[in-house]
């Protein structure tokens, strides 16, 4: 590796920048990826190298690395009122806009709709909101929150506490106090010889009532739940097991938050991963593919029982005490309400059902069968292939051999920017305009790539 030339943009980086989730010692040693332009669903660096985008950046650029419409919808709203707040029940159209297009849209009913910048920032709130919730309606030891091992929710202290990821745990202190975390619903790893997938979902449901019995149902306030798993490796939950675990949060009267960060507006070929998955959240949170990521901006949806809990008791202390400055910014929200009508206008649901299939027959059609490879999972257009030591028994090879990251290295030279995630899982989330030759020229370098690894 020749070091960056002095004064490139290479040098200023490593000079200047800490950047998330990187390795910073490694960051200072090799540098940085410099990305200069977009277009499609491709990305080009600053020496003109192009690149489908296989992960959509971070599952988030929904409609690719170019749009007119939302740099219309961004910067019509910026000329017409660039800022304004909505504390102290401020309000203007674009917010209002979005938040009746969410409500109408929403999985379940939904009764509001609260704006933040970020999903770990929607998560944290909701967290909130549930202690919120608990305390107006007179239950004030009923506080623990339930993430589960492998789920992600953000890096915030809360959403961090929620995660369930040792890279976000480790050195920082974190989870807080009264944070647990249950079993991943990964059959693959964690099924038993013998177990069929409903036996391993009804485990999974005893497991989880282990754990509220264990810590006193009355100190249980809220599960969280990605419908499919996102960053903890694609993992998709087995038959029956949303089912059964919301028999149990009913029992014992505990909410369920849907974070729909990763799942929503269309990934898993639903608008929701929530009806794909079968999931009846009280509390929904999303953000991403909202705005296509042209601009900032995440979501909480409340249902009425949850409402009705924080109108209570912000009127009795005369505020609902919590809000960001930019809490539904006009110009991000514009962005999101351009975002949604695009999805709707151009149906993006219909093409999704169309490229979803196709990309997961063609991820176990070529991939399956590969020597490296353990799992091949996904749904819509959300996937992963799972590379193992040991096709019999599972095993992931040793974490200090960074297998994921070498093959990700590899796809970068063919022309593909990948995402290696825990477990050495190489993730799929393009965006979604993507065509079939477009995910045919992505498998075609990624195939390569694994035969270079083999
Ligand atoms: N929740 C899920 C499911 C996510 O995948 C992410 C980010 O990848 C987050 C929350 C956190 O979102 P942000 O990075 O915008 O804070």
């Amino acid at each position: 590796m020749t070091p960056p030339l002095v004064n490139s943009a290479a040098a200023r980086d490593i000079a200047n920048t800490l950047h998330p989730y990187t390795d910073l010692k490694l960051h200072q040693e090799v540098g940085p990826m410099v990305i200069s332009r977009g277009e499609g669903v491709r990305v080009w660096d600053e020496n003109g190298k192009g690149y489908i985008e296989s992960v959509a950046g971070l599952w988030c650029a929904a409609l690719g690395f170019s749009n007119e419409r939302l740099v219309q919808a961004a910067t019509n709203q910026m000329r017409k009122l660039p800022f304004y707040h909505a504390f102290t029940a401020k309000s203007h159209e674009p917010m209002i806009d979005l938040a009746e297009m969410l409500i109408q849209r929403a999985p379940v009913p939904m009764s509001k709709a609260f704006f933040a910048n970020s999903g770990s920032e929607a998560n944290d709130t909701a967290i909130k909101m549930v202690w919120y919730f608990n305390n107006a309606v007179g239950r004030p030891k009923k506080k623990k929150i339930i993430g589960r091992i492998k789920g992600y929710h953000g890096i915030t202290l809360a959403a961090a506490s929620l995660t369930g990821l040792p890279a976000n745990h480790r050195s920082f202190d974190v989870p807080l106090p009264g944070f647990l975390h249950t079993m991943a619903p990964h059959y693959y790893h964690a099924g038993l010889p013998g177990e069929s997938e409903e036996e391993f979902a009804t485990r999974c449901a005893d497991e989880l009532e282990k754990l509220i019995l264990a810590e006193d149902p009355d100190t249980v306030a809220a599960m969280w739940a990605e419908p499919i798993m996102g960053a903890g490796g694609v993992i998709l939950p087995p038959k029956g097991y949303f089912e059964k675990i919301q028999a149990v949060l009913r029992k014992y009267d505990v909410l369920l938050v849907a974070d729909e960060v990763i799942c929503g507006f269309w990934r898993t070929g639903n608008y929701w991963g929530s009806t794909t998955l079968n999931v009846q959240p009280d509390i929904l949170t999303c953000a991403k593919a909202l705005s296509s990521s042209f601009l900032p901006i995440s979501a909480v949806l409340v249902n009425e029982r949850v409402f009705q809990g924080l109108a209570d008791e912000s009127h009795k202390i005369g505020t609902f005490g919590h809000g960001y400055t930019y809490s539904g910014h006009p110009v991000p929200a514009a962005v999101a309400v351009e975002t949604l009508k695009i999805y709707d206008e151009t149906r993006i649901g219909d093409h999704v059902g169309d490229v979803g299939p196709y990309m997961q027959a063609e991820l176990r059609r070529r991939f399956a069968n590969h020597p490296l490879v353990g799992e091949v999972r996904g749904v819509g257009l959300i996937g992963a292939v799972e590379l193992v030591a040991d096709k019999a028994t599972h095993k992931n090879f040793d974490p200090a051999h960074k297998v994921g990251a070498r093959l990700v290295k590899l796809t970068e030279a063919n022309g593909v920017i990948g995402r290696a995630l825990p477990g050495d899982a190489l993730a799929f989330s393009p965006p979604l305009i993507i065509t079939r030759a477009e995910i045919d020229e992505m498998l075609d370098a990624v195939g390569k790539s694994l035969d270079e690894l083999a």
